[in-house]
């Protein structure tokens, strides 16, 4: 998962979305949003949820913000995103990506999980998370074509699966 953003003061990047972290929208490296409707607070955080469907990622609305999803205001606190949706708030706009290429990671304590050999992902190791949250052993990775949860393929130098349209690259 990761986000296509443009800040407050113009600034674009790709932010990628650790699972199980939530995210403020101006943490560090986006810089304090000063505006008068965020006063301090950030407008919207985006949090994993999970969805009937499997693990998904929701953007809850901090009371009393404007936030659109789609150009359709949030009603109520909390909406699930799906790919490819186009956030805005007060002076920023993002777009959710649900997939991203695989990347090399360290595993977060407390997030251990099953690689595909059969034995664990340590907490503190080094592992490569695919774009659908699974993590491997980079060895066992290496000798795989495709991820074998979501099928996609295990090459590093992977475009991104989808950029906005008129996204400063
Ligand atoms: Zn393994
Ligand atoms: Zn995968």
């Amino acid at each position: 998962m990761h986000c296509f953003m443009i800040g407050p003061g113009g600034q674009v990047g790709v932010v990628p979305l650790e699972v199980g972290h939530p995210l403020g929208l101006w943490e560090e490296g986006w810089g304090a949003y000063e505006g008068p409707a965020s006063a301090g607070r950030p407008q919207a955080v985006l949090v994993p949820y999970r969805a009937p469907r499997g693990p998904a990622t929701a953007l809850v609305v901090g009371g009393g913000q404007e936030v659109r999803v789609n150009r359709k205001r949030v009603l109520g606190r909390l909406q699930v995103l799906a790919d490819r949706d186009m956030v805005e708030g007060e002076g920023f706009t993002l777009w959710f990506g649900a997939v991203s290429p695989p990347r090399p990671v360290e595993v977060p304590v407390g997030k251990e999980s099953r690689c595909l050999c059969g034995d664990m992902v340590p907490g503190g190791s080094r592992a490569v998370e695919c774009g659908c949250g699974g993590l491997f052993h980079p060895e066992c990775w290496e000798g795989e074509a495709t991820c074998p949860l979501c099928e996609r393929p295990t090459a590093y130098n992977q475009p991104w699966p989808w950029v906005p349209e008129g996204f400063p690259q």
